[in-house]
């Protein structure tokens, strides 16, 4: 069985910032991710305020994150961990293999939210993805539902290559930045359905062709034709692994603080799945090398 002196769960931009820290720190350690390298943000179709990267995608990034962590010398595998155990060394079983270590980081990160509505699982043309799925609605009309920067990203993305983009919002303004509100105000084939949400899904032979809206002031339906919705409207923790642990609050987040520490002390939590109050990439990296540096400490 392998041993190393730290295990990361998790191999977005915080784990494998804690991967480069701690090898740095000259420490053996294993990341493990179970879907892809980079996390939620390698679907990012491109960022422009990651600091000294001024414009790069979200795959870009993660490459180069990959890369650099490999370089300083992490092992890093595609395995899904399904249980940890405490004890004088920890155990880490994934579905593919057991490891022991001395230390545990949690960067778990987020998975998008649903809207819980019929059909929403068994209907195709549903995404959550725009750079992953975006190409099949070339020359199509589209609309991105959520009001963040993920759906306002999307959108953008999206507009590239579809016929309309319709963003469809719940309330008068937008929880995302400016700068992004304003580019697609510019775009001519974006249109805008504020206060308003998403009341059904209507499906002909399997695939989605129209929405049901509802106007949230007025109440007053109305139906959108569209071939594909794309789905941006939160993210939820990862959290079976803290809730197993007893280290996830009523949400799902781990109540660590700025020192990443759980309350165990072989277990810390870095970037998204930690309880704080901004996420992006800069803060994810952070912790990530806060974890690190407190998991390195003897
Ligand atoms: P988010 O900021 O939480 O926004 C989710 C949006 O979905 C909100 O506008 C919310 O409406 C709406 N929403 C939630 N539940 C809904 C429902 N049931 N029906 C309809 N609308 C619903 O999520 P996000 O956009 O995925 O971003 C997550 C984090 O990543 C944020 O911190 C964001 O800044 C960050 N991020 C950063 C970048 C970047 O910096 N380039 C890019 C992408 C994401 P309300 O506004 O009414 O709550």
């Amino acid at each position: 069985m392998h041993h190393y002196d730290l295990i990361v769960a998790g191999g977005g931009p915080a784990g494998l910032t804690a991967a480069l820290y701690a090898r740095r720190a000259g420490r053996t350690v294993l990341v493990l991710e179970k879907a892809g390298i980079g996390g939620q943000s390698a679907s990012s179709p491109r960022g422009e305020n990651f600091p000294g990267l001024p414009a790069i995608s979200g795959a870009e990034l993660a490459d180069r994150l990959y890369a650099q962590a490999e370089a300083a010398g992490a092992a890093i595998e595609l395995e899904e961990v399904l249980e940890i155990r405490d004890g004088p060394v920890k155990t880490v079983v994934t579905d593919y293999s057991t490891y022991t270590c001395g230390a545990v980081i949690l960067a778990t990160g987020m998975t998008h939210r649903k809207l819980g509505l019929p059909g929403e699982d068994t209907l195709s043309g549903i995404s959550f993805c725009a750079v992953c799925d975006g190409a099949f609605y070339t020359g199509r009309d589209t609309a991105v539902v959520g009001g963040g920067n993920t759906a306002l990203q999307d959108a953008l993305f999206l507009s590239e290559l579809c016929r309309s983009v319709t963003v469809i919002h719940r309330r008068a303004s937008f929880r995302g930045d400016p700068v992004l509100v304003e580019a697609l105000q510019k775009r001519d084939n974006v249109a805008f359905r504020m206060e308003s949400t998403v009341e059904a899904l209507e499906g002909r032979n399997g695939a989605l062709c129209a929405l049901t809206l509802r106007h949230t002031a007025t109440g007053e339906p109305s139906r959108l034709m569209v071939d594909g919705l794309f789905e941006a409207v939160g993210q939820q923790p990862e959290a079976p692994l803290a809730r197993t642990l007893g280290v996830a609050d009523a949400d799902g987040f781990i109540p660590a603080g700025e020192n990443c520490r759980t309350v165990l002390p072989w277990l810390f939590a870095a970037g998204d799945c930690r309880c704080k109050s901004v996420r992006q990439l800069t803060t994810a990296c952070a912790d990530g090398a806060v974890a690190a540096l407190a998991a390195c400490r003897p």
